[in-house]
């Protein structure tokens, strides 16, 4: 899913006050932390040690080069001694890329014996380091900032999240969302400005006709169709409550044309995700179900009614997890129903069709049904309960003179009883810190009915691509009360005033 092969690197600050010996000192402890956090399997990408960073001219050559660096999707940093602030300005002002600013040590305990003048001097990040974050906070900067000493699982974890998150902010500007048909007509949330969107996260979003991605469905072999349907056969349960097997068989197979069909067209177009829309058609047979579930789940961003800012965070979000091991899955998602029963509060997760396989628990079946909407003939699509645990929803939406990140915190949960009348893909969650706390805050924040949704990724991860990307983040969590949330509110407001 990501083509690059993506480095961070390790850039120590220090001085020359103390002399080479413990310039030799400072860079031999850096190569060693950088060896021991690329051995230790907690970090998706590659650390690159660089020399030690001690003057001006350096700091800013050493920070273009990484600007330039395709490979670099961001430095961390960390002051082994006392590195005068000043000495970072021009460097940190031309930088333009995610940095980190781990606040550890090289060594974890007071070595109380033998401590000398000579080991303070050598060993002063809790010096260096508050030295060298005050220039961010002066200069208005983003940075990360992880505390912790650096062999510890837990703070090589967390270094490691944020990788993924630095990933996300360079992949951005990558992504380019197709469109063949507009937004559902009259609805308000799926809205937004398609020119502050390239602006702000650097998305390319463009229209084509729903007829000419026809054309490509139209154009698949019969070879090809059969080959895929033989696979789905394969693959997944057919069922088919009562409909003619033959009869099943074609609309299946309209939906592997669908499948080849678009995923030829992106390719050839050069697309990441893709919106659509049951009510704009054109000459497609069906409403793209099974076809849009499996080319999320190979890492497409979708979304339903024109929704084309949900479609590109699926696609940011498929990126921050791509090669996670053991991922539980990100999908596009939409909230239905409520369970009202005191102790078993909850909200039904669906969509008309369109849920990513990867979030699936179980067995994965193939339904054929009418759609309640539109003038198509019956979609063929994957049915399958979600898993449990925690999870985010997320939101974008534009308040017209911003865009709005909200992250809600949910936990999945599998439904009282099976719904086996119901034939799409659900979800069920309750949101944090409870369903009605929860709904209230997400209402009072203008959140959608439209998310995107992932078990692999935390809020904190979000809140700080929203951060990098100089928008609005609202969190939705345990802590969140109505009073609070109303106050952030406001104050958002005025902070984010132009
Ligand atoms: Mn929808």
């Amino acid at each position: 899913m990501i083509e690059k092969k993506y480095q961070f690197w390790f850039c120590t600050g220090s001085q020359d006050l103390y002399g080479e010996e413990c310039l030799s000192h400072v860079a031999e402890h850096s190569k060693m932390m950088v060896e021991e956090l690329n051995r230790s399997g907690n970090l998706p990408f590659e650390v690159v040690w660089k020399p030690t960073l001690i003057t001006n001219e350096l700091i800013r050559k050493t920070l273009n080069e990484a600007n330039m660096d395709e490979n670099c999707a961001g430095v961390i940093t960390w002051m082994h001694t006392f590195s005068p602030a000043k000495s970072w300005i021009l460097g940190l002002q031309e930088y333009r890329k995610p940095l980190l600013h781990l606040h550890t040590q090289f060594n974890r305990e007071i070595p109380y014996d033998t401590i000398d003048m000579d080991f303070m001097n050598e060993n002063q990040s809790a010096h260096g380091d508050r030295e060298y974050g005050h220039i961010f906070s002066r200069l208005g900067m983003e940075r990360k900032v992880v505390m912790g000493y650096w062999a510890d699982e837990e703070v090589q974890k967390r270094i490691g999240a944020w990788m993924r998150t630095a990933v996300g902010v360079i992949e951005s500007s990558h992504i380019r969302v197709m469109r063949v048909a507009d937004n559902m007509r009259n609805v308000a949330v799926t809205e937004g400005d398609k020119v502050e969107a390239q602006i702000r996260f650097g998305w390319e979003v463009d229209a084509y006709p729903i007829n000419e991605i026809a054309e490509s469905v139209a154009g698949v072999s019969q070879s090809d169709i059969n080959a895929l349907v033989d696979e789905y056969y394969e693959k997944y349960q057919i069922l088919l409550e009562g409909r003619d097997a033959a009869e099943f068989k074609k609309h299946v197979a309209v939906q592997a044309g669908i499948e080849l069909g678009f995923e030829r067209f992106l390719k050839e177009k050069n697309y990441q995700a893709i919106v659509t829309h049951f009510g704009d058609l054109g000459n497609l047979q069906q409403l793209p179900g099974l076809a849009i579930q499996r080319l999320m789940e190979k890492g497409y961003g979708f979304g339903a009614e024109g929704d084309w800012k949900t479609a590109a965070m699926v696609r940011l979000m498929k990126i921050m997890t791509g090669n996670m091991k053991d991922a539980k899955g990100t999908s596009f998602m939409e909230d239905y129903t409520y369970n009202l029963v005191p102790g078993k509060e909850g909200i039904l997760e669906a969509h008309m069709l369109e849920i990513c396989p990867s979030i699936a628990e179980g067995p994965i079946s193939i339904k054929a049904q009418p759609l309640s909407m539109g003038d198509r003939e019956d979609p063929a699509r994957l049915v399958f309960t979600a898993k449990e645990g925690p999870a985010i929803a997320t939101s974008l939406i534009d308040l017209g003179d911003r865009f709005r990140l909200l992250i809600n915190d949910v936990n999945c949960k599998k439904t009282e009883k099976q719904m086996p009348k119901l034939p799409v893909a659900t979800a069920f969650w309750t949101p944090e810190p409870n369903l009605q706390v929860g709904t209230e805050s997400w209402i009072l924040a203008g959140g959608a009915h439209h998310t995107a949704f992932s078990y692999d990724l935390t809020a904190e991860q979000m809140g700080d691509w929203a951060e990098a990307m100089g928008i609005e983040a609202v969190y939705i969590d345990k802590d969140t009360t109505i009073r609070q949330l109303k106050n952030e509110l406001r104050w958002n407001q005025a902070s984010y005033r132009r």
